[in-house]
């Protein structure tokens, strides 16, 4: 009994000083829906397109709309982040056309590229059938959504994605990336393994860094409200 009541208290101390160990978490403020968190990097407050560009470093060719946002300019092609990230955390804001037009893959079709090799799908999924890891939310070519929690059409959506980064290893070898997404608050992804790039790539290989990049599919889906915390 005596020995028992020794072992417990050894047990309580190690634990206090596991539990001392850890670092003090950083205060931020949170923010809300419509403002980012103060430790954020902001990559889209409806201002202006200068931390993206397009084709061959052009300037971004998308147009800013209302509501604090910007619309593809289908055929002009996609844009990406100037700057590269490792693992992070992004918060997206997206719309699919109000007018219904098309259908299947036709229909609302973005993308928002994690690294510029991972498309999490950009769709109208709203009484739109597709394949299923080609619908809104899909890791594209991937993984299927847990669920299909898509709004309307026209109606702004959100992508709240934790992304971490690949890692080379010791001997060559590599630790996949991995995905999670919420949409509109739904978890649809829940730490899915990637290690390979989605189909239609713009980026080949699968470095530790890499941009942001949004998909021209043709079809003049808006974004707004878009904001990034590394985590490394
Ligand atoms: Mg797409």
């Amino acid at each position: 009994m005596k020995r028992n009541l020794i072992l417990n208290a050894l047990v309580g101390c190690l634990a206090a000083m596991t539990a001392g160990a850890a670092d003090e978490p950083t205060v931020i403020n949170p923010g809300n829906w419509r403002t980012p968190p103060s430790d954020a990097v902001i990559l889209f407050d409806g201002s202006s397109l200068d931390k993206w560009k397009g084709n061959d470093d052009k300037p971004a060719p998308w147009n800013l709309v209302d509501d604090r946002a910007m619309e593809v300019a289908p055929g002009k092609g996609g844009i990406t982040t100037r700057d590269e990230f490792g693992s992070f955390q992004l918060h997206i804001e997206w719309a699919s056309p109000a007018e219904v037009k098309g259908e299947g893959q036709g229909r609302g079709n973005s993308g928002v590229y994690l690294h510029g090799r991972y498309e999490v799908q950009v769709l109208d999924s709203w009484n739109n059938k597709t394949y299923p890891d080609g619908q809104a939310g899909a890791l594209y070519s991937i993984a299927p959504p847990l669920v299909n929690a898509s709004r309307k059409p026209g109606e702004w959506q959100s992508y709240d994605i934790i992304f971490n980064a690949p890692e080379s290893m010791e001997g060559g070898t590599q630790k996949p990336a991995t995905v999670t997404v919420l949409h509109n608050g739904v978890l649809i992804q829940n730490h899915v393994a990637v290690n390979r790039a989605t189909t239609a790539s713009p980026l080949k290989g699968l470095p530790e860094k890499g941009p942001i990049h949004l998909q021209d599919h043709g079809n003049p889906v808006r974004y707004r409200n878009i904001w990034l915390r590394p985590l490394n």
